[in-house]
């Protein structure tokens, strides 16, 4: 057995550490191992109310009174206390996520840097002064922030989702309770220690912990509640919406997506090889930005898809915890068993399947939850499986003749997050730009979201934008005040 804490994982309520009401733990485990790695207590209504309560507390006895600089002064001894810790945090990733040890520490290299980046613009959301009709009529805005916001988070990248929600919502003036995910809740439990030392006032950040259909709903239902900020799966997504609903809260989204990688003819072959070969493999697949969809032009496809196979055949699949690994394992039985529910579907089809990779797997690792990287050749744009957000190493490889109709297939989709395409041809990069539905597109680069740019999804990946300056819009809400001076 690996269980990296003696005793369950308490759950920070107000100014205490709490094991919660009802005496109820749940297991998280290791991916590579499917052993038990810890056990986390579980919160029950009454636990969620007094989260709330707390919170509600805080922001109305002092939080909502104090200045950006105090709050600034706070996030960035956060920051410091995150970089002390970063290793270790990464490591606890690394265990409970399964994704290889290198990616965790490169994903937690910019959080101590979005919350100073928070910190930092936060004294700049200012109001305006407006020119009315009226000459003796002051016109002006005031920001506020929100209230209470929940937070709530997906098991795929536990720690850079928590930092880039917490950071804007704190930094406006709100206070916070964090619902990581019930399958990876230990990274932002060790992150919970660190709010304490670095000196938030008790109920301003409060972390409670269990299922989304019990823990979750009751926390989005709460009346004292003002904004949501969920991510997660679509289907989660529309149940919060109406959830919420009665109560016409704030809601942020950022949901699932499907998204293409574009290969024109003229595109530098090699480099669009190796992010399309990275889509795959980075955090096993598991992340809504990945490019999933591959649409590669006729007259190129067999030299691309040639190079794409010779490098998937190399990748190195194993421990997350060896430096060399490439790919570690999904993160769950279920996921696991969701991915190969599709690879049957994308068979019956009429998709070709290859595998790729060197499982380097030990008596240890043997039991873990892996699936090797997938593609499914000669797919269409209507096919189930390249209709579906599959959350796994596979990608549907689509074939396109020209620049419209690859314009056609990367719209035809439900989903809109992100879109990739290489091309020389600045008129078609920035044709294409402009015609795709989604929220981001990167032109000869790979897809990687920055804390300080705007991110967020259209149609059916999301609501609303989180990071950069979009995120403080996203926590405040504009007050607007007339004062007749001619009084
Ligand atoms: P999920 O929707 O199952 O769960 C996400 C979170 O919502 C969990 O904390 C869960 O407990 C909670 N939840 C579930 N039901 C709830 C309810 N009724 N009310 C309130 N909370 C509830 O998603 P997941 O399986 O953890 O994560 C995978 C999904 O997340 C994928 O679809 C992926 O695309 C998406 N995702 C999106 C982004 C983005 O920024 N757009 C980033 C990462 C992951």
């Amino acid at each position: 057995m690996n269980v990296i804490n003696p005793r369950p994982y308490e759950m920070l309520i107000g100014d205490r550490w709490s094991t919660g009401s009802t005496g109820s733990t749940f297991d998280t485990l290791n991916p590579a191992t499917a052993q038990l790695l810890a056990q986390v207590c579980e919160a029950g209504e009454a636990d969620v109310d007094a989260a709330v309560r707390s919170a509600h507390e805080a922001y109305e006895k002092h939080w909502r009174r104090t200045t950006p600089a105090e709050r600034g002064r706070l996030l960035r001894r956060l920051a410091a206390l995150f970089e002390r810790d970063r290793e270790k945090l990464a490591w606890i990733e690394t265990l409970n996520v399964g994704k290889p040890i290198t990616h965790s520490l490169d994903s937690l290299k910019s959080m101590p840097s979005s919350l100073e980046y928070f910190a930092g613009i936060i004294p700049a959301a200012r109001g305006e002064t407006i020119p009315v009709g009226n000459v003796d009529v002051l016109n002006f805005t005031i920001r506020e922030p929100l209230g209470v916001c929940v937070l709530i988070m997906p098991w795929n990248y536990p720690m850079t989702l928590t930092i880039n929600k917490l950071g804007p919502a704190l930094a406006a003036g709100n206070t916070v309770i964090l619902k990581p995910s019930e399958v990876t809740p230990l990274s932002t439990m060790a992150l919970a220690r660190l709010f304490e030392e670095a000196g938030f006032p008790p109920g301003v950040v409060n972390v409670v912990n269990g299922p989304g259909a019990t823990v979750g709903e009751w926390l989005v239902k709460h009346p004292l509640v003002s904004r949501v900020s969920f991510t997660g799966g679509t289907v989660t997504g529309a149940r919060i919406l109406a959830s919420t609903a009665s109560d016409i809260k704030h809601v942020t989204l950022e949901l699932g997506g499907k998204s293409p990688l574009i290969v024109f003819d003229d595109a530098p072959l090699d480099k669009a090889v190796a992010v399309a070969a990275g889509d795959i493999i980075k955090n096993s697949g598991q992340v809504c930005i990945a490019c999933t969809r591959l649409l590669v032009q006729d007259s190129i496809r067999e030299e691309f898809l040639e190079k794409l196979c010779r490098r998937l055949d190399t990748i190195r699949i194993g421990s997350p915890s060896e430096p060399a690994t490439e790919m570690g394992p999904l993160v769950s039985a279920a996921q696991k068993q969701r991915v190969e529910r599709y690879l049957d579907i994308a068979e019956r089809e009429g998709a070709k399947l290859v595998q790729f990779g060197r499982e380097e797997l030990n008596d240890a690792t043997s039991a873990g939850f892996f699936v090797k990287p997938t593609l499914l050749l000669d797919s269409t744009a209507r096919m189930q499986s390249a209709q579906d957000e599959i959350f796994g190493p596979v990608q549907s490889v689509i074939a396109f003749s020209d620049e419209e109709q690859a314009l056609r297939i990367a719209n035809d989709s439900r989903y809109g997050l992100a879109a990739v395409l290489f091309t020389r041809d600045g008129g078609r990069a920035l044709r294409m730009a402009r015609g795709i539905q989604s929220g981001s597109v990167a032109i000869n680069t790979g897809m990687r979201t920055s804390f300080d740019a705007p991110f967020g999804g259209y149609k059916q990946s999301g609501i609303g934008k989180e990071r950069g300056l979009e995120a403080i819009c996203e926590n405040m809400q504009i007050k607007n005040v007339k004062y007749d001076m001619s009084v």
